[in-house]
């Protein structure tokens, strides 16, 4: 299945994700192609994101985050790069970034693991739902990595 035609950049995407995935979570479908006016190559990433935000195939870490609000105590987008940079190379692993602890835990879903916003100037780490450690916000990502490592579950980039 595919949609032809769709054009190129975010819209194209857009597209083709709005007709293939329509019909996958319908059940409808075994093979997909997605069309766009790029290189071949930028049609599979996208053709991967697909499958996986059905939670029909899981290739790459699962990154979930909240929107931001009043309560954010870092900045969101930032650290969000940050964490990104850091573990896109790991596979199977849900991670969670979540600006403050009065709704982010609960809303992390079942995240392996959490980067939440405590205090001003310093963040939990979560291990699913347990709270782990508090640490200061500028050593947050690197404890995340080390959390992760402690538990088996880092590879070398
Ligand atoms: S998790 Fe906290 S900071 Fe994020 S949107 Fe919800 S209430 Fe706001």
């Amino acid at each position: 299945m595919g949609v032809t035609e769709a054009g190129d950049g975010e819209y194209g995407r857009i597209k083709s994700t709005a007709g293939i995935a329509s019909l996958l979570a319908e059940g409808i479908g075994d093979t997909i192609r997605v069309s766009i006016t790029e290189a071949p190559e930028k049609e599979i990433p996208v053709c991967y994101s697909i499958l996986q935000s059905l939670g029909l195939r899981k290739t790459m870490v699962e990154y979930v985050a909240c929107p931001s609000c009043g309560r954010t105590l870092f900045n969101l987008e930032t650290v969000l790069h940050q964490v990104r940079e850091a573990t896109k190379h790991l596979t199977g692993l849900d991670i969670a970034v979540m600006g403050c602890i009065v709704n982010g835990p609960g809303e992390m879903a079942d995240a392996d693991y959490g980067y939440v916003g405590k205090t001003p100037g310093m963040i939990s780490l979560y291990r699913g739902r347990e709270e782990i450690k508090k640490v200061p916000e500028d050593q947050g990502v690197n404890e995340l990595i080390e959390l992760i490592k402690s538990d088996g579950r880092w590879v070398e980039p």
